[in-house]
């Protein structure tokens, strides 16, 4: 195979050769953890993990190590911690937790190495210290700063000028740096914030030796590839880059740099700080399943910005619908075992180009919709499952996509029938007819849709939810609640209704797997259906759709009951 992928560093395609074919190296700087990640935050793990599988399909699956870490120390994480007055461990924790659940849900393999800061403090110190013997960095004030001067090669990678780099990373001008651009790699614990001890005092490490002490405690000096979101180029691989090279004696981080492009919302850079924000987490409790945000993130490709809409879900879901559509019709028939398609690893061995890769999926589906005979059928079959595993897409039962594991074979060949008399309605031009069936089954919960591969139905999810969660939510505010995030359960509990003392509602279930309890939260607008008032109580029925949301992403399911909610917030739960 010939893998070329996109090097930031050289402007470049180049052809991919690792340093050791048994030992291929790749490291992604992840998220800091202290909020449900939004789905900018995922398009890095998911083109990486497109990545990975296609190194694993090409060097072995036990022959690529990949790292990606968590930040759990931050000023943010500092600021969660005090509002809750909890140790930044919970905090930390909970949205790592969160951010496995997402990824799960979105079919991301787990990564080699997991590593995080509080983790690597030791690793990280050392780091520092090597810096300063070598005259990179000095120590001044409590801080200890990276001597930007001591590197010639300071701003080649981002090909910024100094005064560009002093504007872009917003450097202060402060009495204990020797040159404005001089970053910190260590830096003083104010009063009451988390401080591990180091040579230079209490304290904790800046945002880029993270990173540096991590590659090269767990994957080497020199990685193959490093990867990342376009907007960390400058300050922060810059800054990677500059640690390292100047603590190996001039031996380069990576050889190969990629870079994801943003994701928009609607035309506007998505992020926090500008609140147009869409968290995974709330689009699974949508009831879009995690494999429609992962298909939707791989229609572009990834180095091109992304425009994020309920359109473009819509779009990704249709077309999940027709591909799994093909594959409920070719259930009864065993899967040829044959290696990946050509046409979707050649799309993918250029740059990743996923969209043309996706293209290549329907061009397979739409063969196996037009196989003449059983072998056809069954090549067509593997083909389509062994080009989605390599984009980490179709690995669902297609009953399960569609949601008829709770549907009886009975009621199913009977809708059946009403779909395929539509469609002769249809054809027979007899509008009114298939209208009418059309009632029949969006009264039944169905929904039908109709694609060039033929007529697919699935049990319907999601609409007349934010009807109901609209009419919770105003009769909630009455009483002082306000829509929030969710929390941590105890565990195994069956489901739990919470109020904080700053009047969030916390809506959490757990369910457990085995021996690893599998969290699932919800925020209140899952809860559905009728919101009584008695005796001055407000009474909220959990939805047979979340029951079901649940069921499919939990084995042993839980969760049925009432919540009754006082007006002075105390609560109950009533199980039915
Ligand atoms: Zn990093």
């Amino acid at each position: 195979m010939v893998l070329k992928l996109h090097d930031t560093a050289s402007r470049k395609k180049r052809v991919f050769v690792p340093q050791d074919e048994t030992r291929v190296t790749m490291y992604v700087c992840g998220p800091t953890v202290y909020a449900p990640a939004h789905v900018g935050n995922f398009r890095p793990e998911v083109v990486f993990d497109v990545l990975f599988r296609v190194l694993r399909h090409a060097y072995g699956a036990d022959r690529v190590v990949f790292a990606r870490n968590f930040t759990d120390v931050d000023d943010k994480i500092n600021a969660a911690a005090a509002r809750e007055d909890v140790e930044i461990s919970v905090i930390s924790e909970r949205y790592a937790r969160i951010y496995h659940e997402d990824a799960r849900a979105l079919n991301i393999l787990p990564k080699t190495f997991e590593p995080k800061a509080t983790g690597h403090m030791d690793d990280i110190i050392a780091f520092i210290d090597q810096l300063i013997a070598s005259g990179h960095a000095y120590a001044a004030e409590g801080h200890v700063l990276f001597s930007v001067a001591s590197f010639q090669g300071y701003g080649s990678f981002s090909r910024r000028s100094l005064e560009d780099m002093i504007a872009g990373a917003r450097v202060e001008v402060a009495p204990y740096k020797t040159d404005p651009a001089d970053f910190v790699l260590w830096k003083p614990a104010k009063p009451g914030e988390p401080a591990w001890e180091s040579p230079w005092g209490p304290g904790r490490p800046g945002w880029h030796i993270e990173c540096s002490a991590m590659i090269e405690r767990q994957l080497g000096e020199t990685i193959d590839i490093h990867g990342g979101g376009i907007d960390l180029v400058f300050p922060h691989h810059e800054n990677e880059i500059a640690q390292s090279v100047c603590a190996h004696g001039g031996k380069p981080l990576a050889n190969y740099w990629l870079h994801n492009g943003f994701l928009s919302m609607n035309a506007e850079k998505m992020s926090k700080s500008e609140g147009n924000i869409v968290t995974v987490h709330e689009m699974l409790a949508r009831g879009f399943p995690g494999e429609v945000i992962r298909y939707a993130l791989l229609t572009g490709h990834y180095r091109a910005p992304l425009d994020w809409s309920e359109a473009l879900m819509e779009r990704a879901r249709k077309s999940l619908d027709r591909l799994y559509g093909v594959l409920r019709r070719l259930k009864p028939i065993e899967p040829a075992k044959v290696a990946a398609p050509d046409a979707v690893l050649a799309a993918l061995e250029d740059d990743l180009n996923t969209p043309r890769a996706l293209a290549a999926l329907f061009e397979i589906a739409g063969r196996a919709n037009k196989a003449e005979d059983e072998a056809e059928r069954a090549k067509a079959k593997g083909e389509l499952l062994a080009a989605g595993a390599l984009l980490g897409l179709l690995s669902n039962d297609p009953d399960t996509w569609f949601g008829l594991e709770s549907i009886s074979e009975a009621e199913r060949a009977a809708i059946d029938r009403l779909v395929a008399e539509r469609a002769e309605a249809r054809k027979a031009k007899d509008f009114a007819r298939a209208d009418a069936i059309r009632d029949q089954l969006d009264q039944r919960g169905i929904v039908v849709e109709d694609s060039p591969e033929g007529s697919v139905w699935r049990m319907g999810s999601g609409a007349t939810e934010t009807r109901y969660l609209r009419a919770a939510i105003e009769h909630l505010s009455k009483y002082g609640f306000q829509e929030g995030s969710a929390q941590r359960a105890p565990r195994h509990a069956e489901a739990v209704l919470r109020r904080n003392e700053k009047n969030y509602f916390l809506v959490s279930a757990l369910g457990g797997r085995g021996d690893s309890s599998v969290l699932v939260e919800e925020p209140l607008w899952k809860l559905r259906q009728e919101v009584e008032l008695e005796n001055g109580s407000v009474i909220l029925v959990v939805s047979k759709e979340l029951l079901q949301t649940l069921q499919a992403r939990v084995e042993n399911s839980l969760l049925f009951g009432y919540l009754t909610v006082d007006q002075r917030g105390s609560w109950e739960l009533v199980r039915e």
